[in-house]
């Protein structure tokens, strides 16, 4: 799974950086975030791929998913 360091987003567990990835399924994206640290990881949500028409987009809206974990502290 190709991965994507989030720039603002920190683990839940331990606030290190978080990475994020997706991965294709017949007719979404599931976007999956994870700890750079510990072995934390969540399924953040899906994207469909109707909602896609560049793979720029897919990652802007995969970065978005994180923001939930923005200064979580
Ligand atoms: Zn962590």
């Amino acid at each position: 799974m190709e991965t994507h360091r989030h720039t603002e987003a920190t683990c839940p567990r331990c606030l290190s950086a978080l990475y994020y990835g997706t991965k294709a399924e017949p007719s979404c994206w599931k976007v999956y975030y994870l700890c750079s640290n510990c072995d934390w990881e969540v399924m953040a949500g899906r994207i469909g791929r109707a909602d896609i028409s560049h793979q720029d987009e897919l990652w802007e809206r995969a970065e978005s998913l994180g923001e939930r974990w923005v200064n979580n502290d």
